[in-house]
């Protein structure tokens, strides 16, 4: 079965309700290949989810960039993963590095999330990636393989598991890993899928790139035979982002 193209766009914590209509406005005249050549799943704060939701393009889907790592209830500041089912939301971005890094989020908190939205239903984006102390020491392999594994032993069904490869150096900084980086990481990772879950599950599951992707990169990074899409942040906000859509054709 071949992997469909997947182009998420995570808009972090940026935005004003004027600035969200926008971008969606963008989105909604743009031309971009079909779905059945690419899933566009983008990812407003919390609070633009419904604004979001109810005026973007139907072929366009909408992600949370967080949820609750069990039912909701005395959480102060959480969202559960039942909120989200309860407002159609397809999709949940977990842990993202920023969250690993600044809210000290441990693989297996984020494995823990992963699992319970799965079983509310929601398909989730499940980000993984190494530091640049960490690349630098040759230790990528074995800090994206731990990450992956705190998902594996508490996930069985990976249909609705997107994994986001994204290099902590890369993100927000500008310098994107190169297409022999990507492709190294991303073959390594179906490896690992392939002796430690399954070879069907190796075989199907997407993993895209994501830092500092943009209009100018995607295509080469894109055409890497094992990367499956991306996730975008910085360029998800811009015009941009449609070029990168268009990295699918
Ligand atoms: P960036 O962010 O594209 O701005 O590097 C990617 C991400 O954090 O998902």
């Amino acid at each position: 079965m071949a992997r469909k193209f997947f182009v998420g766009g995570n808009w972090k914590c940026n935005g004003t309700a004027e600035e969200v209509k926008k971008i969606v406005n963008t989105l909604n005249e743009a031309q971009v290949p079909s779905q059945d050549v690419v899933e566009v799943v983008v990812s407003p704060p919390y609070v633009f989810l419904p604004l979001v939701k109810s005026t973007l393009r139907s072929d366009f889907y909408v992600a949370a960039q967080n949820c609750w790592v069990k039912k909701g209830g005395a959480y102060t500041g959480e969202v559960s993963a039942e909120m989200l089912v309860n407002l159609d939301i397809p999709w949940v971005i977990l842990g993202h590095s920023e969250r690993r890094a600044i809210l000290n989020e441990s693989n297996e908190f984020v494995g823990d999330k992963v699992a319970y939205a799965l079983a509310q239903g929601l398909k989730v984006i499940a980000c993984v990636g190494e530091t640049l102390e960490e690349r630098e020491a040759g230790s990528t392999m074995d800090v994206v393989a731990a990450q992956t594994k705190a998902i594996a032993d508490r996930v069985s069904n990976w249909s609705n598991v997107v994994i986001a490869y994204e290099p902590v150096w890369a993100i927000g900084t500008g310098k994107v890993a190169s297409p022999a980086q990507a492709q190294e990481v991303h073959d390594e990772l179906r490896k690992w899928l392939a002796k430690n879950v399954s070879a069907d599950v190796a075989a199907t599951t997407r993993i895209i790139y994501g830092g500092s992707v943009n209009g100018g990169n995607c295509k080469e990074l894109g055409g890497q035979a094992d990367v499956d899409g991306f996730l975008v942040g910085g360029a998800s906000l811009k015009p941009e982002f449609i070029d990168i859509i268009k990295a699918a054709e």
